[in-house]
C-alpha cells in the first residue's frame, strides 16, 4: 500500500514536471529571435519565412514543436509578427515553426466567420440603401411640409452617422475575429471520412501546389489570443467557399513537422 502511494506520488510529481516542461516560457534564443528586427526596430515587422529549398530551414520545418506557457508576455509580439508576415505574403495561415520558433502556435484565417460577417455586412448595407431611398422619396413628395422635410433630413443624417460607425466596427472585426490565434492546439476528434482538398499550398514551399488528404471536420481545442480556452468544431473543405477546417489541419501539421506534400492525393 505504502509502495503504491509512493509510486502514485512519484507519478504525480513526474506528471507535474513533464507538464511544466512541456509548456515552458520562451528561451533566451527564442526571445532574441522574436525581438530581432533587421528592418529598423519595429517590433511588429514581418519575419523571414523558412523555405524547404534551404537545407537548414527544411530540417527545422521537420521538427516537432513544444507547448508554450500561455502567460508568456512575448506571445503577443510573436502573434503580431506572424500576422504581418502572413498578410504580407498573402497566406491564410502560418505556424510558428515557419518563422523559426518551434512552439505550438499558429494563426489561421476564419473563412467561416469571414463569409458570415461579409453576408451580414451586405444585408446591413442593403437595408440602409432601402431606408435611404425611402426617405428620399418621402422628401420629394409635394404634400410634405418644410418642417417634415427637415425632420426627415435629420433622420437621414443620424442614420448616415450610425452607418459609418457600423462600417468601422466591421473593419475592426475583420482584423480581430478573422485572424484566429491557436495556442497549444489539439485535434481531439475528427470525421471518419476524408476528402481530397484541391489546390493546397504553403508559404514555406515555393512554387508548389497540390491536393491534400484532409478530414471533412475536426473537433479542436486551443487557447486564443486572449488566453481563453476554445473548444469547437471546424468544417469546410471547399476552396471556393469555406475551407477553415483544412487551414487548421495544414497549420496543425506544421507544428508536428508535417507538410502538405506528405499528404498528397489524387482528385
Ligand atoms: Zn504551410
Amino acid at each position: 500500500m505504502v509502495n503504491i502511494c509512493k509510486n502514485s506520488l512519484l507519478s504525480f510529481l513526474l506528471l507535474i514536471t513533464l507538464q511544466a516542461q512541456s509548456s515552458s516560457k520562451f528561451s533566451d534564443r527564442e526571445k532574441q529571435h522574436i525581438l530581432s528586427d533587421k528592418e529598423g526596430n519595429r517590433k511588429e515587422s514581418p519575419m523571414r519565412i523558412l523555405q524547404t529549398t534551404n537545407r537548414s530551414d527544411s530540417l527545422m520545418l521537420r521538427k516537432e514543436c513544444l507547448d508554450i506557457d500561455i502567460s508568456d508576455p512575448l506571445l503577443k509580439t510573436l502573434i503580431a509578427r506572424m500576422s504581418v508576415t502572413m498578410l504580407q505574403n498573402g497566406g491564410v495561415g502560418i505556424a510558428a515553426p515557419q518563422i523559426g520558433i518551434l512552439r505550438n502556435v499558429f494563426i489561421f484565417v476564419r473563412v467561416d466567420k469571414m463569409l458570415e460577417l461579409a453576408q451580414r455586412e451586405q444585408e446591413r448595407q442593403k437595408e440602409y440603401a432601402q431606408f435611404k431611398e425611402k426617405i428620399k422619396q418621402e422628401i420629394e413628395k409635394e404634400e410634405i411640409s418644410a418642417k417634415e422635410k427637415r425632420s426627415l433630413k435629420k433622420k437621414l443624417r443620424i442614420q448616415e452617422k450610425r452607418e459609418r460607425a457600423e462600417y468601422k466596427k466591421f473593419g475592426k472585426k475583420i482584423q480581430t475575429e478573422i485572424i484566429e490565434v491557436a495556442i497549444n492546439p489539439k485535434i481531439v476528434a475528427h470525421s471518419d471520412s476524408v476528402v481530397c482538398f484541391l489546390g493546397d499550398g504553403c508559404l514555406s514551399i515555393p512554387d508548389v501546389q497540390g491536393n491534400s488528404l484532409r478530414y471533412a471536420w475536426i473537433d479542436v481545442e486551443y487557447y486564443n489570443r486572449h488566453g481563453a480556452k476554445v473548444r469547437e468544431q471546424l468544417s469546410g473543405y471547399d476552396r471556393n467557399g469555406d475551407f477553415t477546417a483544412v487551414i487548421f489541419q495544414h497549420e496543425y501539421d506544421h507544428i508536428q513537422g508535417v507538410l502538405f506534400i506528405d499528404k498528397l492525393c489524387v482528385e
